[in-house]
């Protein structure tokens, strides 16, 4: 164990940072192999799946119009579907068309029996009533989590269908051999999709955690008190290292276009020399969620055909 990461009590199966590079003190928390190992375990079960009842799971993805981050999320998921063996299906909507198109179209999705898993792209136009669009998914085939009753099993701590990001972001500590019990967690964002049920699920964890968001007073004494922060704000460069405790686990969600590619809501550079643990962007959480999905829709087809 690093001292960094000793330092906080974060305790850690593997914590010897991998880099060559002299002035980083952070483990860098990889997505891929955790990724990997998931898409292994979800390849077998989509063969096993086939072999029974001979067709593999559709994942649908409803995209209405255009957005640059969702285009780039999109790609991902479509090529997580071919690396696991299930069909990926674009359904793509006009940006101008109205709710109850897109409601007709996820209605046929639900009646699909070779349709197991629906996920809308965020964010919809602005003319669209989300909660209306939500409502409509068939909660059986809701992967990401985000229909009233997913997020309702999820606050009461019972079985449902996590956000893929959320369990990503708590995943990927856990599979990288941290024991999250007890320490003090602070969340950067609290929306529906990514912030909130992060927060949920570090509760169920044993987190003590505190949600901070735009109004938050003094973002920075938050973050620098906790021992894990993660970060799901889409604002570029949010979290400094002069912002993090010495030794803290960083997590970082954020997908931000910018001129020199993608980037997170870390300011990896500074963090790095500051936290015992941060994921990178892109290559973190990413990736990770990618194969949570393909778990989730795995799970989703297995409910749906017994
Ligand atoms: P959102 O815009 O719905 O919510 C952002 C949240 O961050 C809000 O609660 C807001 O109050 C808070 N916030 C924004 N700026 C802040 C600031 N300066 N200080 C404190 N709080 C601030 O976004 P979202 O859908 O929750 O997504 C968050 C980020 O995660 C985005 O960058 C998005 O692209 C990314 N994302 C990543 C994945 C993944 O798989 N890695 C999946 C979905 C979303």
């Amino acid at each position: 164990m690093s001292t960094t990461t000793a330092r906080t009590g974060v305790r850690a199966a593997v914590a010897e940072p991998t880099s060559t590079d002299s002035t980083q003190t952070a483990r860098i928390l990889q997505g891929s192999p955790i990724a990997g190992a998931m898409r292994a375990r979800v390849t077998e079960d989509v063969v096993a799946f086939r072999q029974r009842h001979g067709f593999a799971p559709t994942l649908a993805v409803v995209m209405v119009g255009r957005d640059a981050p969702s285009a780039v999320y999109l790609q991902q998921i479509i090529r997580g579907c071919v690396k696991v063996g299930v069909e990926g299906r674009v359904v793509e909507v006009p940006e101008g068309a109205d709710a109850r198109e897109i409601q007709r179209q996820i209605r046929s999705l639900n009646d699909d029996p070779l349709v197991s898993g629906i996920i809308i792209q965020m964010p919809l136009p602005a003319h669209i009533p989300l909660r209306v669009i939500i409502d409509t998914i068939d909660p059986g085939k809701d992967i990401d989590g985000i229909h009233p009753i997913n997020a309702g099993l999820l606050s009461l701590g019972y079985d449902g269908f996590l956000p893929a990001t959320a369990h990503a972001a708590v995943q990927i500590l856990r599979a990288s051999g941290y024991d999250l019990e007890g320490l003090d967690a602070v969340v950067i964002g609290r929306s529906n999709v990514v912030g909130k049920p992060t927060g949920l699920l570090l509760l169920r964890e044993h987190c003590t955690v505190t949600v901070c968001h735009r109004r938050t007073r003094d973002l920075a004494a938050q973050t620098r008190r906790a021992d894990l922060v993660v970060v799901a704000a889409g604002s570029p460069g949010l979290v400094r290292g002069d912002m993090l405790k010495p030794g803290a686990l960083v997590v970082d969600v954020g997908i931000n276009v910018v001129e020199d590619g993608i980037v997170g809501d870390v300011d990896f550079e500074s963090a790095k020399t500051v936290a015992g643990a941060i994921t990178p962007v892109p290559g973190g959480v990413g990736p990770v969620t990618n194969a949570i999905l393909m778990e989730h829709l795995i799970r989703a087809a297995r409910d749906q055909h017994g």
